[in-house]
Parts: C-alpha cells; sequence; structure tokens
C-alpha cells in the first residue's frame, strides 16, 4: 500500500449532506479504510441512529451494544465505546444503536447539548496513548442536534455529492447552516472537501453535473471522482468496505485515490 504523509494533529471531518442516499455513509467508511490501510490510524463515529457505518465496518451494535448513544446522552467515555474493525489495525469505530433515534429529543433538554460530542471526543484525543491521524462522523440525512453536534465537534466539511439532476438543490442551504455553526457555535469549521460520487461517465448529465460542481467550489471539489459500482454497493452485505472485499476494483482504486488526495492537500489553514 502507498504510504501517505500524516498529519500532526488529528483531522476530523464531518461528513455530511442534507440528502439521503447520496454516498455519506459509502464515503465514510471507505476513505477511512483506504487511510488506514495507508497506515493511518483512524477512528469513524456513526453518528446516524440507523448504524450503516457500523454494520459496513463489521462492528457490533446489537441494541445492548455500549455505543455514541451512551457517549452523547450518558457521558459515558469514548474509550469504553470504540471497537476496532475486524479489517485494518488501525482501523475503528464508534458504533452506533437503535437508540440513537431517541437521542436527538433527549438531547434538548441537556446542558451544552450542541457541544456534547466535542466535549467527548476532546477528551478521548487528549488521552489516548496512541495519537489518531483522522476522525471521520457519519451523519444522519437532517439538520437536527446529531449533525449539530457533528459540525461542533469537526474541523472540516466533507460534502459527498451525487451526480445527478438535483444535486445541487439544497446545498445552498446546507452550506448557510454550517456558516450558522461557524458564527456561533465552531469558528474553526471549515468546508475543506467535495467529493463526487456515483459518477456514470457515459451519461451527459453527470459530466454537466460534475463541470458544475466544480465551477462553483473549485477548490473543495476533489480531482477523484468515485464511479458508480456494483462492488462497492456489495460490500456492506459482507461487514466490509470495498477496500478489502475488492481491492483492486475501480470502486476501491477510487477511494484509495481521493484518500491520497486528502492526505496530500492537508489540512486547511
Ligand atoms: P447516505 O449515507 O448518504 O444515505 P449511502 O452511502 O448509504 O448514502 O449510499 C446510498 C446507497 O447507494 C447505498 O445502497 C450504497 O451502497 C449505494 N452507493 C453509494 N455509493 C455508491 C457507488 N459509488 N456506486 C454504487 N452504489 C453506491
Ligand atoms: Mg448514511
Amino acid at each position: 500500500a502507498e504510504s501517505l504523509p500524516l498529519p500532526t494533529e488529528p483531522r476530523i471531518f464531518t461528513v455530511a449532506n442534507q440528502k439521503g442516499g447520496v454516498g455519506k455513509t459509502t464515503t465514510t467508511v471507505n476513505l477511512a479504510a483506504a487511510l488506514a490501510r495507508s497506515g493511518a490510524r483512524v477512528l469513524v463515529i456513526d453518528l446516524d441512529p440507523q448504524g450503516n457505518a457500523s454494520t459496513a465496518l463489521g462492528v457490533e451494535h446489537r441494541s445492548d451494544t455500549v455505543s455514541v448513544y451512551d457517549v452523547i446522552i450518558n457521558d459515558e467515555p469514548m474509550s469504553q465505546v470504540i471497537q476496532k474493525s475486524p479489517e485494518f489495525d488501525t482501523l475503528f469505530c464508534v458504533p452506533a444503536t437503535i437508540h440513537l433515534a431517541g437521542a436527538e429529543i433527549e438531547l434538548v433538554s441537556l446542558v451544552a447539548r450542541e457541544q456534547r460530542l466535542r466535549s467527548a471526543l476532546d477528551a478521548f484525543l487528549g488521552q489516548s496513548d496512541d495519537d489518531f491521524h483522522y476522525v471521520f462522523i457519519d451523519c444522519p440525512p437532517s439538520l437536527g442536534l446529531l449533525t449539530i453536534n457533528a459540525f461542533v465537534a469537526a474541523r472540516e466539511v466533507l460534502i459527498p455529492i451525487q451526480c445527478e439532476y438535483y444535486a445541487l438543490e439544497g446545498l445552498s442551504q446546507l452550506l448557510n447552516n454550517i456558516k450558522l455553526i461557524e458564527r456561533h457555535l465552531n469558528p474553526r469549521l471549515s468546508v475543506s472537501t467535495i467529493l463526487l460520487t456515483m459518477y456514470d461517465s457515459r451519461t451527459n448529465l453527470a459530466n454537466q453535473v460534475a463541470d458544475d460542481v466544480r465551477q462553483h467550489f473549485p477548490q473543495e471539489v476533489l480531482k477523484t471522482l468515485i464511479p458508480r459500482s456494483v462492488r462497492i454497493s456489495e460490500a456492506p452485505s459482507y461487514g466490509q468496505t470495498v477496500i478489502s472485499y475488492d481491492p483492486t476494483s475501480p470502486g476501491s482504486l477510487s477511494y484509495l485515490e481521493a484518500a491520497s488526495e486528502i492526505a496530500h492537500r492537508g489540512a486547511p489553514a
């Protein structure tokens, strides 16, 4: 595996898009696996009650598993909840269980309700013996308190954009919401990375959308496009990322390439 430059401080990404089904979870787990394969220590925090990232990473997330819910609501230390992925020795996951569905409402009445994840993550990263290089937070497709917690805990936002007709719809609302978070809750937040996903080079539409997004966000969009690929969509049903399910498939290679771009670009100033 190609060895990549490692950041000196942990880079904390929130993977967000208010739309469902645009490739947030797929991008989270495959970038995380790609970076872990290159030797980085990587933590995925599953913040979606559906627990799709936990499934894809092959970690336990039955309803009685201690999870990110306990971290956010019950002050359980993150170190007690974290699980190693079976795929890579340097890839870890804070799983989500079905209990997280209730957290959105339970959070409303808690003190510092927007900062719960950040406090827990800061404490964990501060006391962990082994340094983490990357943290990826996988968000639900809504702008509720869970997603706000993710934006407050992160330094960088990674937005996956599906190359289809409605791709840009809702994006300005997402960016406005991120600006509000930046202004009121987390001044160090920045939209550093946009990744075009489910790209089908045979359609004019996909090319048009890709060009459009590049024109709007020339700095942020990665050169690498993630192709639409059956191997990518099959991998989670084996509790695997495509990086180990089918390492040399075009989908796997594209996520490895995207990970390399992210590592070489480094953290935003
Ligand atoms: P989100 O987390 O934004 O809801 P997912 O990552 O779960 O989106 O992706 C939605 C669906 O699309 C899933 O079934 C996933 O397997 C599939 N998918 C994601 N990326 C690709 C891709 N590049 N090629 C084919 N299918 C994909
Ligand atoms: Mg998802």
